[in-house]
């Protein structure tokens, strides 16, 4: 390729029109410049705006970040258990991400954790979990300071008042729904508009920290996240901790203080993620180079790609049925060249299993010059696995990489691979990965669904928003509520920006 050194002549190509700066060096982090030499020129241009956005909390981060002293002050603060409004104006406020799951799952929720954190001008750090290291996997991404959460506050009751952090759930004393129930905090009109801290009487002052619960199945209480008068509320807090499994961006889009903001930034509502995922995350080196190599291998020649990502969320579902969805999806669409003629396609496979890849090499391989590619089976999904993940978000690039995409719905690997190609995957239905696979499902799912549909916009599905509107005081329906919220393809509860 074209980079021999270090001192590389960087173009608005290689920088994303403006998302990325030259800060750091070519050597230390690769795919940083090199994601455009892999994939097809976005047709997304990111907002002045969302571009100086992305400048200020660089900043930020690296004013009030791990190792400064403002972050000694505020950590200090913490342990003393000091609440109260932040008086100080150069005092920085933190929102620790609570990453769990999996690694398509952490990146949303990484994600959407940075879009918060730039809309309430506060530090974003990751807590990438006991069971799998988010910073082995990712360069930093702003630029002299870190993202990840120093072991002092990220450590056990010891080192920090935090306690452990992968041990917050819905039952959390300090999360915002139990505050909200156990009248920490008071309603103090009627329409719901003003809520201020009834803590520690007569003076209302706000606690250390809150702990936002955003994770599937959360209750009424916590989704009050998601309203202007507990944001404000939420403001006065110098430390949140957070904890969320998806990609809740759309849910912001619904909260009245940021609509504004998000309108400035996303012109286009579509590429959201598409801008935030290629400003955030850059694989490793040593991620990289097995992205690039195989790509170089396998990929590289073909005149298209096509990438098929193959997830199976029921472990009952005879493999037979899923590989007979694929296959009528790519006929009916035409999506690989049809019997008796050759194209100089290569078809990408990822999968845990095997099996996926020689079915579909025994059906296709005779027909596209370029070869049918499944780059590893792992089997099974497994947890505190480096060497695991980082095949994972290689396989994630490499589809990225592809010029037409089929995905598995509801999966949030097969998004983050649309996202960061900038494409709409043709999406096969699933059913939600909670239910227990039955035959009747499966007569369903193939007499009433099409094989596949093609998404709607580029944008990950928000798996579960909060349907109560705080000013109505009552449910609606979110498709109804914004031209740019529809339902997604695959969640037929969830949304997505289009
Ligand atoms: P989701 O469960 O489909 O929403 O996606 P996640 O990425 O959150 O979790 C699935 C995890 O299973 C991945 O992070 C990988 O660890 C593993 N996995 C699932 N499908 C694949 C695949 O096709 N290739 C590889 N290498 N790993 C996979």
């Amino acid at each position: 390729l074209f980079f021999r050194d270090a001192q590389v002549n960087l173009t608005a190509d290689h920088l994303l029109d403006g998302l990325l700066t030259a800060d750091f060096s070519y050597r230390s982090c690769r795919s940083r410049y090199e994601f455009t030499a892999y994939h097809q020129k976005s047709s997304h241009k990111p907002s002045p705006y969302l571009i100086a956005k992305l400048r200020k909390q660089e900043a930020l981060q690296k004013r009030c970040g791990p190792g400064t002293a403002a972050y000694k002050k505020a950590l200090r603060r913490l342990e003393s258990g000091s609440g109260g409004a932040a008086t100080d104006i150069d005092e920085c406020r933190y929102l620790v991400n609570i990453s769990f799951r999996g690694l398509g799952n952490r990146m949303l929720a990484v994600t959407s954790a940075f879009l918060y954190a730039v809309l309430t001008e506060r530090v974003l750090l990751v807590h990438w979990g006991n069971n799998g290291g988010g910073a082995g996997l990712f360069c930093e991404p702003f630029p002299s300071a870190t993202w990840t959460l120093p072991r002092a506050a990220a450590g056990n009751k010891r080192y920090s008042p935090l306690g452990n952090l992968d041990e917050y759930n819905e039952g959390s004393e300090n999360s915002l729904g139990n505050i909200l129930q156990s009248g920490g905090a008071v309603v103090s009109d009627a329409a719901g508009g003003n809520v201020s801290w009834s803590w520690a009487p007569p003076r209302r002052r706000p606690p250390a920290y809150v702990y936002l619960h955003l994770a599937g199945g959360y209750g009424f209480h916590d989704k009050l996240f998601f309203c202007g008068a507990q944001q404000r509320l939420l403001g006065e807090v110098p430390w949140l901790l957070m904890r969320t499994d998806g990609y809740f961006v759309p849910g912001l889009f619904l909260t009245p203080p940021f609509a504004g903001e998000l309108d400035a930034m996303f012109p286009e509502k579509d590429a959201a993620f598409h801008h935030l995922g290629r400003y955030l995350f850059h694989p490793s080196n040593a991620v990289w180079r097995a992205v690039t190599r195989y790509h170089r291998a396998n990929l590289a020649g073909a005149g298209r790609r096509v990438g098929v990502q193959i997830r199976v969320f029921q472990e009952k579902q005879p493999p037979q049925q899923v590989l007979d969805q694929l296959l009528s999806c790519v006929r009916r669409d035409k999506l690989l060249p049809p019997e008796n003629e050759t194209t100089n396609d290569a078809v990408l496979v990822t999968s845990l299993s095997s099996w996926y890849g020689e079915r579909i090499r025994a059906e296709y391989g005779g027909r596209v010059a370029g070869g049918v590619h499944q780059p590893s089976n792992e089997g099974e999904q497994r947890w505190g696995d480096g060497a695991h993940d980082a095949r994972a978000l290689a396989e994630m690039y490499l589809l990225s990489t592809c010029d037409l995409l089929v995905t598995t719905g509801f999966s949030t690997f097969g998004y983050v691979a649309g996202g960061l190609a900038g494409l709409r995957p043709w999406v096969m239905a699933r059913p939600s990965p909670w239910e227990e696979w039955t035959e009747a499902q499966a007569k369903a799912a193939a007499t009433t669904e099409p094989a596949c549909r093609r998404a709607i916009s580029v944008e990950p599905c928000f798996h579960s928003p909060s349907y109560y509107d705080c000013a109505a005081g009552k449910d609606v329906e979110l498709d109804k509520v914004r031209p740019y919220i529809w339902r997604c393809v695959d969640v037929s509860w969830g949304i997505q920006l289009v």
